[in-house]
């Protein structure tokens, strides 16, 4: 960051707009309807998608992308840490909402995918879905193997979530919030050999709820492995396993301990402090991210707002991987 480079996303001056006044969009960055086509090529296009009728707990979860956009307007560019500035590196945009359906799953993640798939320029923009529940990220997984030339054994995957999310169905339901993984990995968008789910944490249902993931060759982390100093060890074989490959991220918020992150749907005690993921997070630093979500944020069990303000700075931690890899 030596020399002053021009930025490629126009960022509201502070000293002229006020933080606090205006339009919220996801971390003050301009809807993607204002980035000049072909000028400014989009490099992850931001977008919330507002569905909840996936959980099997507690709703909420559609109002998440309202809540993290409010809670961003304090995001600024440069990560400290990682030496970059995101702004300067990426043009970045918030390009508003996915259509929903909100009594189908199914009919949600059909209509979300779309959506996905028609932002920005297909060859160069990446996608940063916001839920919404956990359900939504098969559409922006789909949406991202697809723009990704389709890879046959399908993409690699970090997942940070208290849960699998291989679970089979609920209630009769395939496409809820406990099944998206197990989706992805039946479709091949996800290769299973190359994923890695890190912060799992009792209490299960059975002890049966972790052989999808040892049938198939999933990686686990327990929140338990990393706190040991074991799991460390492992992100780290499996960091440097993918290479260059591309990485599709997952993250739940409720991988965060509800102490740090009360405001979500199915909270499981005994997980990451806020600076425990960033601290993860930062391991993964350049790699090759394909695209990436943040999910199950709810806001009416987030009555301090501490909840989306850590899923604002995930968003910009996410960008910041990306950009340390656009960087090298
Ligand atoms: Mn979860
Ligand atoms: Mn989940």
């Amino acid at each position: 960051m030596a020399e002053k480079k021009e930025p490629r996303t126009t960022l509201p001056d502070v000293r002229e707009h006020p933080r606090f006044a205006g339009v919220a969009t996801f971390c003050r960055f301009p809807l993607i309807e204002s980035v000049v086509p072909g000028h400014q090529p989009v490099d992850w296009a931001i977008y919330g998608v507002p569905f909840d009728g996936g959980v099997t707990y507690r709703p909420g979860a559609r109002f998440g992308p309202r809540a993290i956009r409010d809670a961003s307007q304090y995001i600024k560019p440069v990560h400290l840490e990682l030496g970059v500035n995101i702004a300067e590196i990426f043009s970045l945009a918030d390009a508003g909402d996915a259509p929903i359906k909100p009594y189908s799953c199914k009919d949600t993640i059909d209509a979300a995918c779309g959506f996905a798939l028609a932002l920005g320029d297909p060859a160069i923009t990446k996608l940063l879905a916001v839920g919404g529940d956990h359900s939504i990220a098969y559409a922006n997984i789909k949406a991202t193997w697809q723009r990704r030339g389709r890879p046959k054994r399908g993409l690699a995957m970090l997942h940070l979530d208290a849960h699998l999310d291989t679970v089979e169905s609920v209630w009769g339901e395939k496409w809820g919030h406990a099944s998206p993984l197990i989706r992805a990995i039946e479709d091949s968008l996800i290769d299973p050999s190359r994923m890695l789910s890190a912060g799992i944490r009792g209490p299960h249902n059975a002890t049966a709820d972790l052989d999808f993931a040892r049938d198939h060759g999933v990686e686990v982390v327990t929140y338990d492995q990393w706190r040991s100093g074991e799991g460390t060890a492992r992100l780290d074989a499996f960091k440097k396993r993918l290479g260059d490959d591309e990485v599709y991220l997952s993250f739940d918020i409720d991988c965060v301990d509800p102490a740090y992150a009360p405001g979500t749907g199915t909270p499981s005690c005994g997980g990451f402090t806020s600076a425990d993921i960033f601290a993860l997070l930062r391991r993964f630093a350049s790699v090759n991210l394909a695209g990436a979500d943040i999910v199950e944020v709810l806001p009416d069990r987030d009555p301090s707002g501490v909840t989306a303000l850590l899923a604002s700075h995930i968003i910009f931690e996410i960008l910041c991987l990306a950009a340390a890899h656009s960087n090298r």
